[in-house]
């Protein structure tokens, strides 16, 4: 692909939301595509080594909103090579690689969560475990023991 990130992110924001960027004083403003309504919430620019800025004033982040439209941070730059990158790019770059895994664990902690509280609150009113609920209670004890093993990165 030859098209520089602000193309690709153009392109693929009118594909997905079906409204065209408006050229404004200093680049584009788009339609935020994961609140999916009408109102050209983003401001997009391009930066001189042909990197993309953008911001929703949503609220949505550049990595929500880039997800939505199909795309991920790594298009934000006008090449892969990590070299290039800032520390901060580099970060940014790591965390929208580990955002699938953590929504994962998250939901593994959630559900788990939930099922703890329910039998602590059988246990609570006098019930006695029988051997099945006493499996899925270790079974869900593992699950959080592996959701938080994902959740514990180390910001560097
Ligand atoms: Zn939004």
């Amino acid at each position: 692909m030859n098209s520089s990130p602000l193309e690709r992110i153009l392109a693929a924001h009118e594909h997905v939301t079906g409204y065209r960027e408006r050229r404004t004083g200093r680049g584009y403003r788009i339609t935020c595509a994961v609140c999916a309504t009408a109102s050209y919430k983003g401001a997009v620019t391009e930066a001189e080594n042909g990197s993309v800025l953008m911001h929703f004033f949503c609220g949505h982040s550049s990595a929500e909103v880039l997800d939505a439209l199909g795309l991920s941070l790594a298009d934000l730059f006008p090449t892969r090579d990590l070299r290039t990158l800032t520390p901060q790019q580099r970060r940014e770059l790591r965390e929208s690689a580990l955002l699938p895994k953590w929504r994962a664990a998250l939901e593994v902690l959630t559900h788990e969560a939930n099922v703890l509280l329910i039998v602590a609150s059988k246990m609570g009113d006098g019930f006695v475990l029988d051997d099945n609920e006493l499996t899925r209670m270790r079974i869900g004890a593992l699950k959080i023991f592996d959701a938080q093993q994902v959740l514990a990165v180390r910001h560097g």
